[in-house]
């Protein structure tokens, strides 16, 4: 085994203020009645920040801000809006250093992810809709596409910038304004993309900022002046949305948790299936709504591929965030830790075998040791919930059909893996699975050209591509 020397990425390019405040009308305010949250480096647990939290009253004047603005926006020809769009994704690319690290001290993820894919992706969200924006009657939704108004989104913290690009980009394109609410454990990439939006000029109140926890999200998705709600986060909290949508004439988009297989036939290259799975479930510690989190292996392999896999689960490398050799970052919370611990006890409870490598863990912070668990059946909870974080269960199957079979046996429909030499097998089983996307020999591979969503409890509507405009037109 190799030995690597420490390779930290530098800190000292972000400068952070200790406190900061709502973004509203183009504008950092406090909140009206002064309360605020911490927001915690969860590898160090050192607070980062003090944040203010939206009440009502400044959720209002958050919508009012964005309705405001929305008869000038909607107005503009779209070549003028992409303007906008090209120079916020130009900008993103060109603070991008900074942007990644704040992304990886703010939410856990490693450097070498929020720098190689998060924020290449966060550009090309926005360099992709500024496309779009001119060429809105050629999109396949009628001669002149009308924007629905003020967009109301809430999103989670797995994917804090990349989550606000897939929501703000095409709502700008189309014509909305925005009111945006990033997660409690992940605030500050948000607010530094209001710092973006304003060094792109872009008029105030067309995207606003409003942070804080539940209350503050369920406050703006029930509020009589929002015409469009867009949420990505836990089913259970998208039932609620669904719930206080209902019968109000907003149009709504879930985004919502799922429990992907994996499916490994014995054709499949094993060492590129191995790279696949790992890339699956540990990518951004497994908090990943796609995440590959049940590998299904055909069972005259699955000794075979099982032993390569943790030969190479031995060699990921978890700890420091902001260290450039680091594979797998620091868990977001407590709270997600406790509810990774909690269903893992459960499987093992329940009887299947759990498997970690060898891994000395940071004391401080929040941290979860790559975990496999064996002798998994479908009856197992870990087989059933999602645990959002780098926990796989492994289930075996003979044939092809017994495959498609488990694998749809889910409450989710988000994501599928499919590991095959044969391109005909691929495609049948594909064609078999009700999976909003299914990767064939690959996974978690993202583009902004293509839809991205579920069936289910998955959710409903698409985010990206053009279908990702049909959210945001009227
Ligand atoms: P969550 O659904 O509670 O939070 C997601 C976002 O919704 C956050 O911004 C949160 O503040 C907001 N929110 C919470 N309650 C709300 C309400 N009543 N009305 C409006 N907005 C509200 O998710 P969580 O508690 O952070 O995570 C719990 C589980 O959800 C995870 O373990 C995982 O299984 C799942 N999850 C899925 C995704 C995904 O990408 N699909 C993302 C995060 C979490
Ligand atoms: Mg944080």
């Amino acid at each position: 085994m190799f030995e690597y020397a420490p390779a930290p990425e530098s800190r000292s390019v972000v400068e952070l203020d200790s406190s900061y405040g709502l973004f509203i009308d183009g504008a950092f305010e406090a909140a009206k009645d002064g309360a605020t949250f911490k927001t915690v480096n969860p590898a160090t647990e050192e607070v980062l920040a003090e944040v203010a939290t939206a009440g009502p009253e400044d959720v209002d004047r958050a919508v009012a801000a964005a309705r405001h603005a929305y008869g000038a926006w909607s107005a503009l020809p779209g070549a003028e809006r992409a303007k906008y769009l090209f120079r916020i994704a130009r900008i993103i690319q060109e603070r991008s250093r900074e942007l990644a690290v704040l992304e990886s001290l703010d939410n856990g993820k490693p450097i070498k992810e929020s720098r190689d894919v998060d924020l290449p992706l966060v550009a090309a969200h926005f360099f992709y809709y500024a496309g779009w924006a001119d060429k809105l009657p050629y999109a396949g939704f009628g001669p002149d596409p009308k924007p629905i108004g003020v967009a109301a989104q809430v999103i989670p913290w797995n994917f804090p910038l990349l989550m606000l690009a897939w929501k703000v980009a095409p709502a700008l394109a189309t014509g909305n304004t925005v009111v945006l609410k990033p997660a409690e454990t992940t605030p500050l990439s948000a607010l530094f993309f209001a710092d973006v939006c304003r060094q792109a000029e872009l008029p105030p109140g067309v995207v606003n900022i409003v942070t804080g926890a539940g209350d503050t999200g369920a406050y703006l998705v029930a509020h009589p002046d929002v015409d469009k709600v867009a949420f990505t986060g836990s089913t259970e909290v998208g039932r609620e949305i669904a719930r206080t949508v209902a019968g109000t004439g907003k149009r709504l988009t879930l985004e919502l948790g799922g429990k992907a297989a994996n499916i490994v036939f014995d054709d499949a290259p094993l060492d590129q299936a191995v790279e696949g799975i790992v890339n699956g479930i540990f990518f951004n510690q497994g908090h990943v709504c796609c995440a590959g989190s049940r590998l299904l292996v055909q069972e005259n392999i699955a000794e075979e591929l099982l032993a390569s896999l943790k030969r190479r689960m031995d060699t990921l490398r978890v700890g420091d965030p902001l260290d450039k050799n680091t594979d797998i970052g620091a868990i977001n919370s407590a709270a997600q830790l406790a509810r990774i611990t909690e269903l893992s006890e459960i499987g093992a409870a329940e009887g299947a075998e759990r498997w970690s490598p060898a891994c000395q863990l940071p004391e401080r912070g929040f941290w979860f040791a790559p975990t496999i668990f064996t002798g998994v059946t479908q009856a197992h909870r870990i087989a059933r919930e999602e645990i959002f974080g780098p926990v796989l269960s492994v289930l075996t199957f003979r044939t092809p059909a017994e495959a498609v079979e488990k694998a749809n046996n889910t409450p989710y429909g988000l994501s599928a893996g499919i590991w095959s030499e044969k391109g005909s097998r691929i495609l049948a089983v594909a064609d078999k699975l009700r999976a909003g996307v299914v990767w064939a020999n690959t996974f978690n591979k993202f583009d902004p050209a293509s839809p991205f969503g579920g069936y289910k409890e998955s959710g409903y509507g698409r985010e990206g591509g053009r279908h990702g405009l049909e959210a945001y037109l009227a």
